[in-house]
């Protein structure tokens, strides 16, 4: 049997009377948009990272896309951004109106340089969007710093692939202005289709957020700005909530499975992203490094162990972004992307199949 890059069936299983309960008691009140399980996950999930407010949304695209509309953020503004991340990041600047100014990345967390951003600032930069990517957040005191140092630019952490993660003592998510995480089904904490949230501690754009969400609705049928329809759907509030419960559980389990990942790739003298002091990953993503890496990803997959590059092309070089505005050369992030392999990873992985990956990988 195939296995699989991450085992949503296997958490399924282990969830499956919590997750159908919530399902049936949603199809029972029928109320599916802004059912009374969106303002519970919402509660809850504020909670959680410690922010003042959640506002769920319909995806992480959107989660972001609704942040920079909520900071009024548009046609001659600058976003500064890294160019090695999911394509959305910078999607949404464009979106928005705005021009995204890319950044290179450190060689070892492939997150944002901060060094860059300082750079890059200039009297148009509305908004600095760090990405915690695979999981670890970005150097955020940092960033913060920077931000505040130039008139407190807005810092919008993208953290779809970290929602759980630590920075010092406080939670991705809740490390700046605003946080958007993903719900997508293979993130750390997934629905069983596209949801998002955004969070603050700020009142006025939390307040905005939720007028964006619902097609810039103030009160019924009174649109005071423009909006969209990015509400997230009951049943998927309702499928998060059923897996809260066991989240915290399930993020040790993952830093246990890249313990061991670790200790088995120290043994093989295999390269992989850093760890930096005073934060934790939720291992959104598990990723080695390696000049070999075609030749790793054939090997896995003649054993029947799937791969993924994250990202094989940095944003600045596809062809949609191509005549945005790139900050001076971007070649850290131009080799790292020949290099990045990211290795099946979720809470269920067994021992097992661990060994068999990395048993795999010393074959090549
Ligand atoms: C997944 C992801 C997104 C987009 O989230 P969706 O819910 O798929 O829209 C944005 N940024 C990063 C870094 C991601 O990994």
């Amino acid at each position: 049997m195939k296995m699989p890059f991450v085992d949503l069936k296997a958490q399924y299983e282990t969830l499956r009377p919590q997750i159908q309960a919530r399902i049936n008691s949603v199809l029972e009140h029928g109320q599916y948009i802004m059912g009374p399980e969106v303002a519970e996950l919402e509660a809850r999930l504020a909670d959680f990272t410690g922010a003042k407010h959640c506002i769920s949304v319909s995806s992480g695209t959107d989660a972001l896309l609704i942040s920079l509309m909520a900071l009024g953020i548009g046609a001659g503004d600058e976003v500064i951004t890294t160019c090695f991340s999911f394509v959305a990041t910078a999607e949404v600047i464009v979106l928005a109106g705005a021009t995204p100014v890319f950044v290179d990345i450190e060689a070892d967390t492939c997150n944002i340089d901060t060094h860059q951003i300082e750079c890059a600032i200039t009297d148009r930069t509305k908004a600095i969007i760090p990405v915690s990517l695979y999981g670890q957040p970005a150097d955020m005191r940092e960033i913060n710093e920077i931000a505040a140092r130039h008139g407190n630019i807005p810092v919008i952490e993208d953290a779809a692939q970290s929602f759980g993660a630590m920075y010092e003592d406080r939670k991705s998510c809740n490390l700046s202005t605003v946080g958007c995480t993903s719900f997508f089904p293979s993130k750390p904490l997934g629905c069983f289709g596209d949801g998002g949230a955004v969070f603050t501690s700020d009142d006025s754009i939390a307040e905005a957020c939720r007028e964006i969400r619902i097609h810039g609705q103030s009160e019924r049928y009174l649109h005071s700005r423009l909006g969209l329809g990015g509400r997230m759907d009951t049943l998927q509030c309702a499928i998060v909530l059923a897996k809260l419960d066991e989240f915290d559980r399930e993020i040790q389990l993952r830093q246990e499975k890249a313990e061991l990942y670790n200790h088995l790739l120290d043994d093989a003298a295999v390269s992989r992203v850093r760890l930096k002091d005073g934060r934790s990953s939720v291992y959104g993503q598990y990723t080695i490094f390696s000049t070999k890496r075609d030749e790793l990803r054939a090997a896995l997959s003649g054993a029947g162990i799937p791969s993924a590059v994250h990202y094989p092309t940095p944003i600045h070089c596809q062809p949609v972004f191509r005549d945005t505005l790139a900050f001076k050369e971007l070649n850290v992030a131009e080799e790292v992307c020949e290099l990045v392999l990211s290795l099946p990873m979720s809470a269920y992985i067994s021992e097992q199949q661990q060994r068999s990956v990395v048993d795999a990988l010393l074959m090549a």
